[in-house]
């Protein structure tokens, strides 16, 4: 009995961890005919058994990972962090700015929040870790302190990590994120990126769209499907050509308009995506070789201890 409730724990543990991991593809693990089938690999392939135990380590370790990040982000939640924006003044008076209004469904709004709330934690961990501040506005928001001003950055999860900054300083008003308001000076808080509350909007929504990116992508295939993808599709269509950018919005995330909407190869990037694939298609090409050689029988061939594609050996297993 005892045991059958452990089984139990554990299959509902490893779920959770798939599904945090690798998002709704991670269920394809858990159907029995996936699982028969490893069952049978690993037994009669010792690569197959190491590649088990290797997902059996790194699957639960991602996972605490990103609970570890849900858990800061809820932390975040619960304790508000300063609000962005909020104009601080030399006597410590605080004024907050109107808060930025997005127009997204409130339900999808949190749904969105609670699927990347893992890496949106894990994110600001990293920037207190760094030693920048953060803010919240729409999203959480980390940022350089002052002599440091934001030129822009990335979300990551739902976070806004502001890691650019500009290389001459700004404008003096604009310097350090003070301003000038009927000769008052005060601190506005936050990294200041946009300038005016239009393109405070803007900004705000472009971001937003990023957000809903990511999460949809998160749940599909877990946390790193959005940087992939984003990275592969930058490779081909940089900065301003870039779909997910696209999609957002040029002109609200501070891109200008490309002369024509077609590919502009960055070769070195083109060139990495190329040896990492060729790299974790080692084996399927050696196989595949094999298959080019000999056929369908080529297809089944195996050193005994490993399955054929974990058979070494081009044209011919050895
Ligand atoms: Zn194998
Ligand atoms: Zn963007």
């Amino acid at each position: 009995m005892r045991t059958a409730v452990g089984r139990g724990i554990r299959e509902v543990a490893r779920g959770v961890g798939l599904f945090l991991c690798l998002g709704a593809l991670g269920a394809i693990w858990l159907l029995p005919s996936v699982r028969r089938r490893r069952a049978r690999r690993a037994a009669h392939c010792r690569q197959c058994a190491r590649n088990g135990r290797i997902a059996a380590v790194v699957i639960p370790c991602c996972a605490v990972l990103l609970l570890a990040g849900a858990a800061v982000r809820a932390q975040a939640a619960a304790v508000p962090l300063t609000p962005c924006n909020v104009h601080v003044y030399a006597n410590g008076a605080a004024v907050p700015e109107p808060e930025v209004q997005l127009d997204v469904d409130p339900t999808w709004d949190v749904s969105r929040r609670v699927v990347l709330a893992g890496v949106s934690g894990l994110a600001l961990a990293g920037g207190r870790v760094a030693g920048m501040d953060e803010c919240q506005s729409s999203q959480p928001i980390l940022f350089w302190r002052p002599p440091a001003t934001s030129a822009g950055g990335s979300v990551i999860g739902e976070t806004f990590l502001a890691w650019d900054t500009v290389a001459n300083g700004g404008r003096a008003s604009e310097r350090n994120g003070f301003g000038i308001s009927r000769e008052d000076i005060y601190l506005r808080f936050g990294p200041n990126i946009a300038v005016d509350r239009a393109e405070l909007e803007a900004l705000a929504g472009h971001e937003s769209v990023h957000v809903d990116q990511a999460a949809t992508l998160t749940s599909i295939g877990g946390p790193l499907t959005m940087p992939l993808l984003y990275s592969v599709d930058n490779a081909f269509f940089p900065l301003e050509r870039n779909h997910f950018e696209r999609a957002a919005g040029l002109d609200a995330g501070g891109y200008t308009e490309p002369p024509d909407g077609g590919p502009d190869p960055q070769w070195s990037a083109v060139a990495a995506i190329v040896v990492l694939l060729v790299l974790l298609g080692f084996r399927r090409l050696r196989w595949l070789s094999r298959v080019a050689a000999q056929g369908g029988a080529g297809a089944a061939t195996h050193e005994p201890g490993r399955c054929p594609r974990h058979s070494r050996g081009w044209f011919r297993p050895r």
